[in-house]
């Protein structure tokens, strides 16, 4: 007994690894999914699977930043309100219109539209605010300088440029670049399909009878909400119920998906059954604990590709599990160039009187500040307390072995909702 005790611990720390070591072994598994050619009105958030190189000038002339008079800028030398300069019009352009063959020339002027070309001979323009206009002719007070309220050929896009690289998640200016070099459709990495299960028989769905005993199943809300928010595919299972039959058959029909999210029964409980069925299933099992608090029950295996993650089953550290761990997955298989988040450096503004023996992540709220960072918790640190993981804009990452933390001290936060900082 004493013996099997003691295989049992050397097992577990054998399948025990940091938080690092945990990054690693699973973006080691991920491969970047392929790709798929979509409308490029569809784009927004998708990742770019091809770099985009510009065959083209934007704008492809010279166009007019100004409504006014297209004029020779030398023709206004010496102007001023007491000795006006006085041009003959020769006609007007439109934004849309090709210049082919429209020409100012010494002495003239011509009507000229916001985006439309500049016409051959003019260099500058005129704002109409700034001259008069009187029976076929413009005068002009002040002198202009050349290339004034001009947009020169290729002064948004130069032919040649990289726009926009393989990996770059598009924002919605990125999508309105795509339109401009003439891009209807576009080359985009596939989105990984995620299929999630809750596991606990005593788990009742939002909206179902509650009994005793019983409590309502929030994982499967909080992991479908975090897989949309990466924009991968989410495939809600249900809840599989503690028993071999029902779990196995669950984990089998989400294998048929990319990633497989599953919550609860990987402890040391009686009814902890998804690492036997994980061992079953023929998975390869790379890890099963993790240092870290809360979400230390944390096992990652992988079969043919897919990626198996069997979170905790309490609510805070099954979100914190996915930030850290699935997150990353899901972006590299989405062929994102940025992965990890960084962290940004605040100061406490409270004591934490406590002795860190492992990493911990604290759920936080900070605050901008003169330009400085500020983070306090927000309350119960508890692995079943969502209320403060629903107040928390961020994680206070705290480092193993960290003495007590004074306020007025720098930590390490990461943002939980801006996925740039
Ligand atoms: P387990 O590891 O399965 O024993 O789960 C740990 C704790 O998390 C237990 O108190 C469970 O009741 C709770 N829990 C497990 N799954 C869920 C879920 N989907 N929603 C809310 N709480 C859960
Ligand atoms: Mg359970």
């Amino acid at each position: 007994m004493a013996r099997s005790r003691k295989t049992d611990r050397d097992k577990q720390r054998s399948l025990t690894v940091s938080v690092e070591e945990a990054q690693k072994i699973i973006l080691d598994s991920v491969s970047p999914l392929g790709s798929e050619t979509i409308p490029v009105i569809e784009a927004y958030n998708r990742i770019l699977y091809e770099d985009i190189v510009s065959d083209m000038m934007i704008p492809p002339v010279d166009d007019s930043a100004m409504d006014g008079y297209a004029i020779i800028a030398d023709d206004t030398l010496g102007a001023s309100r007491r000795k006006p300069v006085r041009l003959r019009i020769t006609g007007e352009i439109q934004a849309g219109v090709s210049r082919v063959g429209e020409r100012v020339s010494h002495g003239t002027a011509m009507r000229i539209m916001t985006g439309a070309p500049i016409p051959e001979g003019a260099d500058s323009v005129v704002p109409f605010e700034a001259a008069r206009e009187r029976a076929g002719y413009v005068t002009i007070f002040s002198e202009s300088v050349r290339r004034n309220n001009c947009k020169p050929a290729g002064e948004n896009i130069n032919k040649g440029d990289t726009v926009l690289q393989k990996g770059d998640r598009l924002r919605s200016a990125d999508v309105g670049i795509l339109a401009s070099l003439n891009y209807s459709t576009v080359k985009v990495y596939k989105q990984p399909t995620v299929s999630i299960i809750s596991t606990g028989d005593e788990l009742v769905e939002a909206g179902e009878e509650i009994h005793d005993g019983q409590i309502r199943n929030v994982n499967a809300y909080t992991l479908y909400s975090e897989v949309r928010k990466y924009n991968a595919l989410p495939r809600y299972l249900g809840i599989a119920r503690d028993t071999l039959n029902d779990t196995r058959e669950k984990l089998v029909k989400a294998l048929e998906s990319d990633v497989v999210l599953s919550t609860g029964g990987v402890s040391m409980g009686k009814y902890d059954l998804v690492k036997a069925i994980h061992a079953d299933l023929g998975i390869d099992i790379l890890f099963e604990w993790i240092n870290v608090k809360p979400g230390r029950p944390c096992t990652f295996g992988r079969t043919g590709g897919k990626l198996v993650f069997g979170l905790p089953g309490y609510p805070v550290p099954t979100l914190t599990s996915f930030i850290q761990f699935v997150r990353p997955a899901l972006l590299k298989l989405m062929g994102a160039r940025k992965i990890y988040k960084p962290l940004v450096s605040a100061f406490l503004e409270e004591d934490l009187a406590k002795h860190f023996t492992t990493v911990n992540l604290l759920r936080g709220y900070f605050t901008i500040r003169d330009q400085e960072f500020y983070v306090s918790t927000t309350g119960s640190q508890k692995s079943s307390v969502l209320r403060s993981m629903s107040k928390a804009n961020c994680l206070i990452v705290i480092p193993e072995n960290t003495k007590e933390l004074k306020a007025g001290d720098k930590v390490a936060i990461q943002l939980i909702d801006h996925d740039e900082i």
